[in-house]
């Protein structure tokens, strides 16, 4: 089973990656993939690679709860009886995988970044202390809990495909929450797709100031590659959260990872230690980003970043 996520009117890249996920699990076990989408119908039609998606579409009306997101989640739990259920870690996941994890007495596994199954029993390779460790789990053959860091599965493509919806209303429920279901804000839509860039050119707090930005986009754009950041330049607000690489962001593996002004605090690692090369430009030489990159420079930005545009420019 996969809880689906519904943002800007499509499914997220992260649900897109557990399905993906999912379906392997699916496949080794000989069981049908259940996907619980929280949000439209229509939207479930793109999840090809479940069998079925059962949706609760008053999330969309009635506002979200925890309270409500775990309640409406056990009751399909209770009817389907999945061995393992996957999650993104992210608001949803890390809202509703320990209280489901407790509700049904089930393993749960954090920060999960591969699943196998092994003689029937589902094995998982979990991040420890920020990435720096993997830990292979075994799951054991009750039900199971994985909260699934983002990015660490290729994405499904989405398409229409023979997928059986089924809704569920929430009108049961509704009368028996302690707490009153709000607003649930979706994240500001950017359009990119850091996880899929093959180049990436990533910006941290030592930009400076948003103004600074458009300094490094204009490389960005001279390489037609999307730009990323470390938490700091999200958090103020410079760049929408799409854009966020780390623990609380995403999970990217390209084949170039270009970093300016990143100091490479472990949380930050966890979301791009695995690039295949790092390019690292931080003007204090002890900077930790070093330790992990292939290839550094103390130079300032402010100074590279032009020469490096007019390079590419020709
Ligand atoms: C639970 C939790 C989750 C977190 N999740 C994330 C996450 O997902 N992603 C993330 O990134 N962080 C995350 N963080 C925050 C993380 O701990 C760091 O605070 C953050 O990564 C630091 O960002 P930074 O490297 O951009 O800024 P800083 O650490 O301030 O580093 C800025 C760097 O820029 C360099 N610099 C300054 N001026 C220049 C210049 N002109 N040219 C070149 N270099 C320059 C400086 O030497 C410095 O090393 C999380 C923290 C917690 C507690």
């Amino acid at each position: 089973m996969v809880v689906l996520e519904a943002t800007a009117g499509r499914l997220s890249d992260v649900s897109l990656e557990l399905i993906s996920l999912g379906k392997d699990v699916a496949n080794s076990l000989g069981g049908p993939l259940v996907g619980v989408l929280i949000g439209a119908s229509d939207v479930a039609l793109t999840a090809v690679g479940c069998d079925i998606v059962d949706c609760y579409v008053d999330f969309g009306t009635i506002g979200y709860s925890s309270e409500m997101a775990v309640t409406a989640l056990s009751a399909r739990v209770e009817a389907i009886r999945p061995r393992l259920l996957l999650a993104p870690t992210g608001t949803l996941g890390l809202d509703l995988c320990s209280a489901l994890s407790v509700a049904f007495d089930a393993t749960l596994a954090s920060y999960v970044v591969g699943l196998s199954v092994d003689a029937g029993r589902i094995q998982a390779t979990s991040q420890l202390y920020g990435g720096k460790l993997l830990a292979d789990c075994d799951l054991g053959d009750g039900f199971a809990i994985a909260c699934v860091v983002p990015g660490s599965a290729v994405a499904l493509q989405l398409g229409v495909g023979d997928v059986e919806v089924s809704n569920h209303s929430l009108d049961a429920i509704v009368g028996s929450l302690a707490i009153e279901p709000g607003i649930r804000h979706e994240p500001e839509a950017s359009g990119v797709d850091i996880v899929a860039a093959e180049l990436l050119v990533s910006v941290g707090r030592g930009i400076g100031a948003s103004a600074n930005l458009e300094v490094v986009q204009e490389l960005a754009d001279a390489l037609g590659v999307p730009m990323s950041a470390s938490r700091p330049v999200i958090d103020q607000g410079w760049l929408p959260k799409p854009h966020q690489v780390g623990k609380s962001g995403k999970k990217v593996k390209p084949k170039v990872y270009l970093s300016f002004g990143i100091s490479g605090a472990p949380e930050h690692l966890e979301g791009m230690r695995q690039s295949e090369v790092i390019i690292a430009c931080n003007t204090d030489p002890n900077a930790p980003i070093f330790k992990v990159a292939h290839y550094g420079t103390t130079l300032d930005l402010f100074d590279l970043v032009p020469e490096l545009v007019e390079l590419v420019e020709g």
